[in-house]
């Protein structure tokens, strides 16, 4: 049955995805180029607790320095990475600079977590665990304040041995969140057995769930789901302050989204923190 539902997932994530990815397209050379000028910078976007407006994560979202195209967002590149066979040395190079700014933005605030995007070539590594527990090592970073994003697709296109990979990664204390949860298929089956430990609802229902009873359930579902499977949930794309207001209201423990801070730069979110506080309480 798994398998099968695998087959389904991985035909229909092709046919879905490919007149969007094909917009763009590097060579191999460009993007071996890419890794090895590390051409790849971070940007960070902040992740708060609804309740308090209290910075508790980053989300680390890689852009392409181009030297002639500029910033080039992830959406353009991410897919020919992945199928050049280049993600495990992008993730590597991702997940030290996003560690190395992690220890620097503990020595002003301890408590910030970072969550890093991975996809399905990441976790079928079997070494994968070790890798991450030596970057953080390195960097004098508990596994606890790494929660690694996992979208559907990564999970089910492999789910037998990525669960392994992924109980090894608990085991060592490190956290999962099911990114844009609700956009996939079998995301309950995923759920039921993968130990994530953060559901976080898809842009597409938050953004719509004021103007729209469907979307406003599926985000009431969602909340639900986390409570009950005793995950923490967390809205993205949140844009507006009564959307802010509303998930209050409905008892969602985190949000993300420009109505918070748009993704930026390490040294600009070193600004924007202290003063995030203050400001979001004054505006919700
Ligand atoms: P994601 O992890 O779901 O990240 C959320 C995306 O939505 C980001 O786009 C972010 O800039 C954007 N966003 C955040 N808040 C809002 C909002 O309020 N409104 C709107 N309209 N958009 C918002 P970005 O940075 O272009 O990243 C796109 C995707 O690329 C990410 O989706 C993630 O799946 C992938 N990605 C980013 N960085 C990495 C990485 O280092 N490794 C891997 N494997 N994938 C990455
Ligand atoms: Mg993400
Ligand atoms: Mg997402
Ligand atoms: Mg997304």
């Amino acid at each position: 049955f798994i398998t099968l539902l695998d087959q389904i997932k991985s035909g229909h994530a092709k046919k879905k995805n490919s007149p969007v990815r094909s917009e763009v397209t590097f060579s191999e050379k460009d993007l071996i180029q890419a890794l090895d000028r590390e051409q790849f910078i971070l940007h960070y976007q902040p992740q708060v607790s609804i309740k308090t407006g209290e910075v508790t994560s980053i989300e680390a979202l890689v852009r392409w320095l181009h030297p002639h195209k500029g910033l080039i967002y992830p959406d353009k590149f991410i897919y020919q990475i992945e199928e050049f066979k280049l993600i495990n040395q992008l993730t590597s190079y991702v997940l030290r600079l996003a560690c190395e700014d992690l220890r620097q933005l503990k020595t002003q605030h301890p408590f910030i977590k970072l969550s890093v995007n991975v996809t399905a070539d990441n976790i079928v590594s079997l070494v994968f665990p070790e890798l991450l527990k030596n970057i953080t090592d390195q960097n004098n970073i508990n596994p606890t304040s790494i929660t690694l994003e996992l979208t559907e697709s990564a999970v089910m296109g492999h789910l037998t041995s990525s669960l392994d990979v992924l109980n090894r990664l608990r085991m060592k204390g490190f956290k999962l969140s099911i990114d844009d949860f609700g956009t996939g298929y079998s995301s309950l089956q995923q759920l039921y057995q993968a130990p994530f430990t953060e559901l976080k609802i898809d842009r597409a229902f938050t953004s719509k769930m004021l103007v729209d009873n469907e979307a406003m359930a599926i985000v009431k579902i969602c909340i639900m789901l986390g409570k009950m499977l005793n995950m923490k949930t967390l809205a993205e794309g949140v844009e507006t302050k009564e959307i802010m207001e509303e998930l209050d209201r409905l008892s969602c423990d985190y949000a993300q989204g420009y109505y918070i801070a748009k993704p930026m730069p390490y040294s600009d979110l070193m600004d924007w923190i202290p003063n995030a506080l203050q400001q979001l309480k004054q505006q919700y």
